[in-house]
């Protein structure tokens, strides 16, 4: 492993400016319709790991391509981790990031998974702030959406051999991201995978890695030939308890006021913060919250009995998604009217998003102002 403290930290950002970047103009026609994971920003963070010396020389320089030898291990042995975050466009014009120590820490929890030299806190704090700072033209208005942060890391020791990486690179990018699924789309659908999983105990489930996706994107396929927009996984050993969706926790909410979602002791969940937010968020608007299993037939029955009234998927990405049908093998099933976004799903989404774009007070001191 590579995660010893090495030698003192060289923390002083170098930071090179790009100078032939794309005019104001084009920007500003960027950022008022920007989709989603397209429109990247000026520039990019780096900071550099080596077996010995440590992390050093951080920069912040124009976005360009890597130059990689093609022995690099990330290539070869997908040793990767990778985080998403958001900065968010304040009523005064500032900007904010939410919760971004939790991403920190789950940064490392991933690296550790994966055999990845630890990325201290403060040096994964300071490179997204140096690029949110230096980038802030690219944060649209709130009204369109917000800037995409997606840090990352990727093994560049030039070795065949398997073992882990001796050498690594930090990077973080930045796109302006309007709402990852069309706002009037309503409730997506969503296909009950029966065969694959995306993960199992002991295996890489509650790592930020980017081979769990490799792993998911057959079942998406499979998704998207039976006409829906995203993946639900079951758990492994049965194939029965619902997991998670390919990139989004999943709750549900009954006619009683409770809300349940999957536990995280198995394992095989990823940690979502906005997971954990919606739990406090959910607690605070008095719903009785638990994380227990909840079984793929129960959903079925409890929709047909009128018992299960919404179900949401949840992630930074596409924030609070409802979901208006399953399909599997098995067939379909409906939640609610199948189209609309039921009021504790509307309400939880609508006091996150006032938090996050700091419309409202923060009484869980999530938000960090970076401008
Ligand atoms: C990133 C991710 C989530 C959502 O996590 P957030 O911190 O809420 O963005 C859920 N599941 C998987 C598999 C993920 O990779």
């Amino acid at each position: 492993m590579t995660t010893a403290p090495d030698t003192a930290l060289e923390t002083a950002f170098k930071i090179t400016r790009k100078t032939d970047g794309i005019s104001a103009v084009e920007r500003e026609r960027l950022v008022a319709d920007p989709g989603f994971g397209r429109a990247f920003t000026d520039h990019m963070a780096v900071i550099t790991y080596t077996e010995g010396r440590g992390w050093h020389s951080p920069e912040i320089l124009p976005r360009q391509p890597l130059m990689l030898d093609p022995a690099a291990s990330v290539l070869h042995y997908a040793q990767e981790i990778f985080e998403g975050m958001k900065a968010y466009r304040a009523p005064d014009g500032g900007i904010l990031l939410f919760r971004p120590e939790a991403n920190a820490r789950r940064f490392q929890k991933s690296a550790e998974r994966m055999a990845m030299a630890q990325l201290p806190e403060d040096l994964f704090l300071e490179a997204v702030d140096q690029l949110v700072t230096i980038d802030q033209a690219w944060v649209p208005k709130p009204e369109v959406g917000t800037l995409y942060i997606r840090p990352f890391m990727i093994a560049t020791e030039a070795a065949l051999g398997v073992k882990p990486s001796a050498e690594f690179k930090f990077i973080v990018i930045a796109c302006a991201a309007g709402e990852y699924f069309s706002s009037d789309a309503g409730a997506v659908s969503v296909w009950v995978e029966e065969n694959s999983v995306r993960a199992s105990r002991g295996g890489t489930g509650i790592a930020k890695c980017g081979g769990n996706y490799a792993a998911s994107l057959t079942a998406q396929m499979e998704g998207k030939a039976h006409g829906c927009h995203q993946v639900l996984f079951l758990d492994a050993e049965e194939r029965r308890w619902l997991e998670e969706m390919g990139g989004m926790n999943v709750m549900m909410v009954f006619e009683d006021g409770t809300l349940v979602t999957p536990p995280l002791d198995t394992g095989t969940i990823l940690h979502g913060i906005t997971r954990d937010s919606l739990l406090t968020l959910a607690r605070d608007n008095g719903l009785t919250v638990k994380e227990e299993r909840y079984a793929i037939d129960q959903l079925y029955a409890d929709a047909a009995a009128g018992r299960l009234k919404e179900v949401f998927a949840c992630g930074t990405a596409a924030v609070v998604t409802p979901i208006g049908t399953f399909k599997s093998g098995k067939g379909d099933c409906t939640i609610g009217d199948g189209r609309s976004t039921g009021p504790v799903t509307a309400k939880l989404r609508q006091t996150l998003c006032d938090i996050q774009f700091g419309r409202t007070n923060d009484p869980h001191d999530w938000v960090k102002r970076v401008v």
